[in-house]
C-alpha cells in the first residue's frame, strides 16, 4: 500500500476540490507537504490579562462583556461599515473594532454578551483598540478551560481558515505520530549535531506537548527548529547550486579580449576608472577568459560607477562579433543608460538601440528588425526586452541593472531570446549591500564582485530632519540654491502604498511650488505621465533647464544629475532606510555642497527618529543595509529575490545567521554521492516544484 505520507489531499477529511485547490495554491499537494507547512508563529492563549495591564503592540487574550456596540459609517475607503464595541472588565474599558465583519460577529458583540477575544492592540486618538479579534462567547461564571500550550498558527490563503487548516493538518499529524516516517537525514550527522530525529521534531513543532517545549519554539531555541532551519537552508543552497552547476554545463559565446578597443573608450573617458572599478572590470575579463557561462553579481553604493564598467564589459563582446543587452528597471532609467552608451560607443562605431514599452508601430518594427538582424550591437531598454516578439541575432551577454527588481523568470525569458543554444553571459549589477555571510547562502549560484570604493571628489551629503512647520524657509532656501545654480529634487513619498495617491501628492506640491516660485522653474515627473513626457522633463532637468524637480519615488534609482545638490524628502518616515540611502544617492555627485532634507511631519515618535537618525549619522549603504535588515527583515530589503522565489518555511536569514556554517556543511555533505537519494528528497521537501531554481530552459 501507498505510504501514507505520499497519498494524495483528497484522503484527508474535511478536503473536498475546493480546499483541495486551496492547498494547491499553498504549494501542498501530498500528505507529507503538509509536514512540512510548518507554524508562522505561536500565540499564547494559555492565560486571560486583565484589560488595565494591556500596551499597544501586544497581542493578548481578554475576557470581557460587551457593554455596547454600534455599526458607524465611514466617508472614505472601501468598505463604509465599522463595527465598533466597547469591552470590559473590572479593571478597564477598551474598544473593539472591525473594518468588516459578518453577521455572526455582529451578533457575538451584542451587548451584555460576555466574550474571550484574542487579537492584536494598537493606540488610536489615545486609546487601545483590539482590530478584529478572534472571539467566542463564554459562560462567565465557568468559562472553558484555557489552552496550557502555545497555539501554532498557521500561513493560509484566502477562503481557507485557519480552523479548518488546523483540522485538516491535525490528520496527518496523527498519522504521523502512529506511522511514523523514515529519517531523511545521515544519522551520524543528526548525532554529531545532536539534532532531533524527523518525527520528534516535526511533532515538537506542529503539536508541542508542554509550555516549556513550546515557549522555546516560540523564541527559537528549540533543536527541532534548528534542525530545520539547517536543513532548509542546505536545500536552497543545494538548488542554487544546482541551477549553476546546470547553467555553466551550457556552451557559451567565445568572447576573445580587445586591449584596443578598451584603450580607444578609456582615453576618451573624461575620468580615470577607481581601483575598484579596474579589480571589477577585470574579474568580468577574467570570467569570459574562462569559456563558461559567466554569471556575476556586481554590488557597488549608488554612485561608486557601475554604469561604465558594464558599458566597457560590452567592448569585447561586440567585438567577438555578438550584441549586448543593458535591461533597467524603469524607463527613467533605460533613457538614461541609452544616453550614456550612446555618448561612450556610438563614437567607436557601435550601434546602440533602445527599446522600451512605449516604441509602438513602424518606430518598434525598425528596432525590432534592427535588433534581429544583429544591426542593433547594443540593446539597452526595460522590461520590454522580456517581449516575445523580440529577437536577437546573437545576443551574447546580459547586464542586469538594479537586478533585485527583476524575477528569475524574467531573466530566463531573456536568456532565452538566443537563437542558437548558447548561453549568454550575465551580469547583474545592484546597489543593494546584503551582508557577506548572507550573500554567500542567498546567491550561491553567483560570482561576487564589489566596487567598494567611490570617486574622488565626492562630498557626503549632509543630511537634517527638517519638521513641516519650517516649509515656508525652506522653500526659501530652496528658491536661493537654484539662484545660485544649484538644483533640487522634490520627492513626495506617502505613507499609503497607493501610486495614485502618490502621485496625486506630486501634483499638488508642483501646483503649489509652481505658484510660490514664480521665478523659478518647476518640473514634474510621476509614474503615470507618459514615457515621452516623463523624458522630456528629466532631460529638461538634466540639461538645466528646470531648476526643481518634483517626482515620485521614480527617480529612486539611478537617475545622475550631477548638478543637483538638494533632494527633499517628504514623508520618509515610512520609507526604508535602504531605500532612503538610494533617493539620497541622487545628490553628492557633483562639486557642490549637497544636502538631504528629510520634511516630516510635526510630531514623529521616538522610534522613528531613531530610524531617521542612523541616516543621518551614516552615508555607508552597507551600515545603513544592516540596521535596515533588523529593523525590517530580509524579504523587504533584498526585495523579489528573497519574498517572491526564494519564500522559507522555517529559516529566516537575519535571525538565523548563526546556522549557515552547518548549513553549508550540510550541503557538501548531501553532495556526495552516497546522498544522492537523500539530496533529492531533500529537494523535494523544501523546494518542492519551485521550477525556477532548477529549470533553466
Ligand atoms: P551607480 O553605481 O550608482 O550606477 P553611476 O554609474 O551612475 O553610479 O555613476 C555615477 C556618476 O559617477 C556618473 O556621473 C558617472 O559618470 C560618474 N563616474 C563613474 N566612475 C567615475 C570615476 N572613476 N571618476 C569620476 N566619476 C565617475
Ligand atoms: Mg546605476
Amino acid at each position: 500500500m501507498e505510504h501514507w505520507s505520499t497519498q494524495g489531499l483528497r484522503y484527508l477529511k474535511g478536503v473536498g476540490p475546493k480546499v483541495e485547490e486551496k492547498l494547491h495554491k499553498l504549494g501542498l499537494t501530498n500528505q507529507r507537504d503538509l509536514l512540512f507547512h510548518l507554524p508562522l508563529r505561536y500565540e499564547d492563549r494559555t492565560y486571560v490579562s486583565p484589560l488595565g495591564s494591556l500596551q499597544p503592540g501586544q497581542r493578548a487574550q481578554i475576557e470581557v462583556e460587551v457593554l455596547q456596540s454600534a455599526v458607524n459609517f465611514r466617508r472614505q475607503g472601501r468598505s463604509r461599515r465599522v463595527l465598533v464595541a466597547k469591552l470590559a472588565d473590572n479593571t478597564g474599558v477598551i474598544t473593539a473594532r472591525f473594518f468588516y465583519f459578518s453577521a455572526r460577529q455582529q451578533q457575538m458583540f451584542e451587548k451584555g454578551n460576555w466574550l474571550r477575544c484574542y487579537g492584536e492592540l494598537r493606540m488610536a486618538q489615545g486609546e487601545i483598540e483590539m482590530i478584529h479579534p478572534e472571539a467566542e462567547l463564554i459562560d462567565r461564571d465557568k468559562p472553558a478551560p484555557l489552552h496550557t500550550t502555545l497555539t501554532p498558527i498557521y500561513p493560509t490563503t484566502e477562503g481557507l481558515h485557519q480552523l479548518s487548516l488546523k483540522r485538516i493538518l491535525q490528520q496527518v499529524i496523527t498519522s504521523l505520530k502512529s506511522a511514523g516516517i523514515a529519517e531523511t537525514l545521515p544519522q551520524a550527522w543528526l548525532d554529531q549535531n545532536g539534532f532531533p530525529d524527523f518525527t520528534s521534531a516535526m511533532l515538537d513543532l506542529h503539536s508541542p506537548q508542554s509550555r516549556e517545549v513550546s515557549e522555546m519554539i516560540a523564541q527559537n531555541r528549540h533543536p527541532a527548529q534548528h534542525r530545520f532551519v539547517v536543513e532548509e537552508l542546505a536545500a536552497h543552497r543545494l538548488a542554487l547550486l544546482e541551477r549553476r552547476r546546470h547553467l555553466r554545463s551550457r556552451p557559451t559565446p567565445r568572447i576573445a579580449s580587445d586591449d584596443v578597443m578598451q584603450q580607444r573608450f578609456l582615453e576618451k573617458l573624461p575620468f580615470a576608472l577607481t581601483g575598484a572599478q579596474q579589480r571589477v572590470l577585470a574579474e568580468l575579463l577574467q570570467d569570459f577568459a574562462t569559456g563558461k557561462p559567466m554569471i556575476r553579481l556586481v554590488q557597488g553604493d549608488v554612485g561608486s560607477g557601475k554604469t561604465v564598467v558594464a558599458a566597457l564589459a560590452c567592448l569585447p563582446v561586440i567585438g567577438s562579433g555578438y550584441q549586448a543587452a543593458l535591461m533597467a528597471p524603469t524607463e527613467i532609467l533605460a533613457e538614461q543608460h541609452l544616453q550614456n552608451f550612446s555618448a561612450w560607443l556610438e563614437p567607436m562605431g557601435i550601434s546602440v538601440v533602445g527599446l522600451v514599452g512605449a516604441d509602438k508601430g513602424r518606430k518598434r518594427e525598425q528596432k525590432m528588425t534592427m535588433i534581429a538582424s544583429g544591426e542593433a550591437q547594443v540593446v539597452v531598454g526595460t522590461h520590454a526586452l522580456f517581449q516575445a516578439s523580440v529577437e536577437f541575432k546573437q545576443l551574447g551577454f546580459i547586464i542586469f541593472d538594479e537586478q533585485h527588481r527583476f524575477g528569475v523568470d524574467q531573466r530566463l525569458a531573456l536568456q532565452k531570446k538566443t537563437r542558437n543554444d548558447e548561453m549568454p553571459h550575465q551580469l547583474i549589477m545592484t546597489a543593494t549591500p546584503i551582508p557577506r555571510t548572507m550573500a554567500m547562502s542567498i546567491y550561491a549560484d553567483l560570482d561576487y564582485s564589489q566596487i567598494d570604493e567611490l570617486p574622488p571628489g565626492r562630498k557626503p551629503v549632509t543630511t537634517s530632519i527638517v519638521s513641516e512647520q519650517q516649509r515656508a524657509s525652506l522653500i526659501a532656501r530652496v528658491a536661493e540654491s537654484c539662484r545660485d545654480g544649484g538644483q533640487v529634487y522634490w520627492v513626495c513619498t506617502l505613507v499609503e502604498e497607493s501610486e495614485v495617491l502618490q502621485c496625486e501628492a506630486a501634483e499638488i506640491t508642483y501646483e503649489s511650488l509652481t505658484r510660490q516660485l514664480p521665478q523659478l522653474s518647476v518640473g514634474l515627473v510621476h509614474g503615470r505621465m507618459k514615457p515621452r513626457d516623463k523624458e522630456a522633463v528629466i532631460a529638461a532637468f538634466k540639461k538645466g533647464d528646470i531648476h526643481i524637480l518634483v517626482a515620485t519615488t521614480v527617480i529612486e534609482v539611478g537617475v545622475d544629475v550631477p548638478n543637483a545638490n538638494i533632494m527633499i524628502l517628504e514623508n520618509p518616515e515610512r520609507l526604508g532606510l535602504a531605500q532612503i540611502h538610494q533617493l539620497r544617492g541622487r545628490v553628492g555627485r557633483g562639486a557642490r555642497e549637497s544636502f538631504c532634507i528629510l520634511l516630516v511631519k510635526n510630531q514623529l515618535s521616538e522610534q522613528v527618529r531613531n530610524r531617521l537618525d542612523i541616516i543621518r549619522s551614516t552615508q555607508d549603504g552597507f551600515e545603513i543595509a544592516e540596521k535596515d535588515l533588523k529593523l525590517r527583515g530580509a524579504g523587504e530589503v533584498l526585495g523579489t529575490r528573497q519574498t517572491g522565489e526564494m519564500s522559507f518555511r522555517i529559516a529566516d536569514l537575519l535571525r538565523d545567521q548563526q546556522w549557515f556554517p552547518q548549513a553549508e556543511a550540510l550541503a557538501k555533505l548531501m553532495l556526495q554521492p552516497e546522498h544522492r537519494e537523500e539530496r533529492s528528497e531533500l529537494l523535494r521537501n523544501w523546494i518542492g516544484d519551485r521550477q525556477d531554481y532548477t529549470d533553466v530552459g
